[in-house]
């Protein structure tokens, strides 16, 4: 059987979206964000290692033009075609199905992701797909359905097929336990080199050290009520790889790749749990990898211990992004953050001093804040990027967005909060106000990325530029900015 797994071309006025492993999307004219798809790229390794043919055909982060999009996949002649899709997009998905089924008349289509994985049977109802695939381990899923189609495996759970005039399905999806036991990710496979972000320095490569956010001591992970991933995907729990089989995928792009930076893309890292910690530090050592390369990671702040900050500091991490999200405790509660501002600032100022860099990321237009809430934001995110500024610390802003199927989408119907734009898919790619908002989103949000302008911290972010990588990443960080200014 062949396999293909793709992201069609789309461009809308001079700006590409943000798909494939982007919680959030959006279009953008920054063509410096290329977040490398873990998940899909982990599905035709399996494939490939299982002696399937596969494509990964990433058009968007490829910059291919419709035509040369088109005529690769036909050339492949694929058996099964399988496509990524989230909310703001998905129109133009079912779209691309229904043109493309009567022109590859002997392949099937097969999608997935976090929209499809809470209303599975609209995509089969609005569109010509075969199978939808839900879940968040939609790569193992994929894997089985592959044998199931070749006669080889029965259909695997969580999977929404037609069956004449009926839609049928076999139940709900299931996370995987053993993630160990899955091939490392085909870097050749899928164009690894294309990949990377404006802060992160290069050769950079993305790693999964596990899946879901995780809580130390807690059975339940993060559960931020916008946090599509965590509750489309994960059900809420977390799940790591051992230290051994991330440190041997670590060595493996070190040595074959000549890597230099590993972000980790997992929800909150594998950060939250000590023990990870002290197997990942021990595993470095032992393959010789210390000083090799560096690691970046998401990680919630109240990750950010003393104790945990000093084995971080040991194996090599470099850059912790993590959610503010808001600058009241108050908002903060209302989305589930399970953090108080106090202690996000306090630990984000602590992994500060142990001379990490940070990234922040936070979020404006939360349907009960008032001007003077986002000013509080504005205030804690200037006065976090002020502390201890070294080259390297950043923010990302962007509007609260409540995809449908999440708790906050749930509460926006609730409370009424959503705008005549809430119930329009295409509208839910943060260009429209999908919530109600007592402020002006977009000033907020370019007030918040221009705190990368204030002189006191382009002075000590130049101050502090140690490096020629250093001033690659300043080139790269500023035309992202750019960008980022352009879309708001
Ligand atoms: S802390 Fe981050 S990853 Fe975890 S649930 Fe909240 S938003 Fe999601």
């Amino acid at each position: 059987m062949r396999v293909a797994f793709i992201y069609p071309p789309v461009f809308k006025d001079g700006k590409i979206p943000l798909l494939g492993q982007n919680r959030q999307f959006k279009y953008t004219h920054s063509r410096e964000i290329k977040i490398f798809p873990l998940i899909p790229a982990q599905a035709v390794s399996i494939l490939k290692k299982e002696g399937y043919e596969v494509l990964f055909l990433d058009a968007i982060n490829r910059a291919m033009t419709g035509d040369e999009f088109e005529k690769e996949l036909k050339d492949f002649n694929p058996d099964l075609i399988v496509l990524e899709t989230k909310t703001p997009i998905i129109n133009f998905h079912w779209e691309w199905i229904n043109y493309m089924k009567p022109q590859m008349k002997n392949t099937r289509f097969a999608i997935c992701g976090d929209h499809v994985s809470f209303f599975p049977e609209e995509s089969i109802q609005k569109s010509r797909v075969d199978f939808v695939i839900t879940g968040g381990d939609f790569d193992i899923s994929l894997s089985i359905l592959v044998k199931y189609l070749d006669g080889k495996a029965a259909m695997p759970a969580g999977i929404y097929y037609r069956d004449g005039m009926e839609i049928k399905n076999t139940g709900k999806p299931l996370l995987f336990n053993n993630l160990n036991s899955l091939p490392f990710i085909d870097r050749e496979l899928t164009h690894w080199e294309i990949y990377g972000e404006a802060y992160l320095y290069r050769p950079c490569a993305y790693i999964l050290t596990g899946r879901g956010c995780g809580r130390e001591g807690k059975e339940t992970g993060g559960s931020c009520t916008f946090c599509i991933w965590q509750h489309a995907f994960w059900q809420r729990k977390a799940r790591l790889r051992s230290p051994e089989n991330v440190a041997q995928e670590i060595e493996e792009l070190v040595k074959k790749y000549g890597v230099y930076e590993v972000f980790d893309d997992n929800e909150s890292g594998a950060v939250w749990s000590k023990a990870w910690l002290e197997g990942f530090l021990v595993e470095i050592e032992k393959r010789g990898l210390k000083k090799k390369f560096i690691i970046s990671s998401n990680a919630r702040a109240e990750n950010l211990t003393d104790e945990k900050c000093s084995i971080m500091k040991k194996i090599g991490y470099r850059l912790l992004k993590v959610g503010l999200e808001a600058g009241t405790t108050d908002s903060l509660r209302r989305i589930g953050k399970m953090e108080s501002i106090g202690e996000i600032k306090e630990n984000v100022k602590r992994a500060k001093r142990y001379g990490f860099k940070v990234m922040l990321t936070m979020m404006v237009g939360y349907p009960w804040e008032d001007t003077a809430d986002v000013k509080q934001t504005y205030k804690v995110a200037k006065e976090l990027m002020l502390y201890k500024t070294h080259f390297g610390d950043s923010l990302q802003a962007s509007i609260i967005m409540p995809y449908p199927g999440t708790p906050l989408y749930r509460d926006a119907q609730k409370h009424g909060w959503l705008t005549k734009e809430g119930s329009d898919y295409d509208m839910m790619d943060m260009e429209h106000d999908i919530l109600k908002s007592n402020y002006d989103n977009a000033y907020w949000c370019k007030k918040m990325w221009n705190i990368h302008k204030n002189p006191f911290f382009l002075l000590k972010s130049l101050l502090t530029i140690s490096s020629g990588r250093d001033i690659a990443l300043a080139m790269r960080g500023m035309k992202s900015l750019t960008g980022h200014n352009k879309d708001y």
